[in-house]
C-alpha cells in the first residue's frame, strides 16, 4: 500500500538497517524502543492485522516463530526472557494498520500492561 510506513520500510523506500531479511519478512529496530531491546518482525506483505490472515499467509508464522528465536538469541535476550506482543486493532493500541510482532526484551516486563 503505498501510504503505509512498513511497506515502505518492506519495499526499501525508507533506508533502514535490517537485523534480517528474506523474501517474505523484514525485522528492525522500533523507532520508540520501549524496553533495551525492541525490534519488529513485519510480513513484506501488507496484512492489515492478525484478524486478516488468509490460509497463505498463515505460513508466514512458523518462519517468524523462527526469527524470533534467532534475533533473541543473537541480541542476548532469549536467556533472560522476552515478550512478543501484536497489538490488534483500536483496543490493542495498533497504530500502525499492517501486521508486525514487537519483541521486547533486556529489562523485566510488567505485567498486565496498561
Ligand atoms: P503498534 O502501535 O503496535 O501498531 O506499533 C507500531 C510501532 O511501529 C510503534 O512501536 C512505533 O514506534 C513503530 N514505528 C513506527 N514507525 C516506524 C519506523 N519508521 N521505523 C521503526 N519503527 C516504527
Ligand atoms: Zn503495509
Amino acid at each position: 500500500m503505498a501510504e503505509c510506513v512498513f511497506c515502505k520500510i518492506a519495499g526499501g523506500e525508507i533506508p533502514t538497517e535490517f537485523l534480517y531479511q528474506d523474501e517474505h519478512l523484514v525485522a528492525f529496530k522500533d523507532i520508540n524502543p520501549q524496553a533495551p531491546v525492541h525490534f519488529l518482525v513485519v510480513p513484506k506483505k501488507h496484512i492489515p492485522n492478525l484478524l486478516a490472515i488468509n490460509d497463505d499467509d498463515v505460513k508466514l508464522l512458523p518462519a517468524i516463530q523462527k526469527i524470533i528465536v534467532q534475533l533473541t538469541g543473537e541480541l542476548g535476550i532469549a536467556e533472560g526472557g522476552f515478550r512478543v506482543v501484536v497489538n490488534t486493532g483500536n483496543h490493542g493500541g495498533q497504530t500502525v494498520p499492517h501486521l508486525h510482532f514487537h519483541v521486547l526484551g533486556g529489562r523485566l516486563l510488567d505485567w498486565p500492561p496498561g
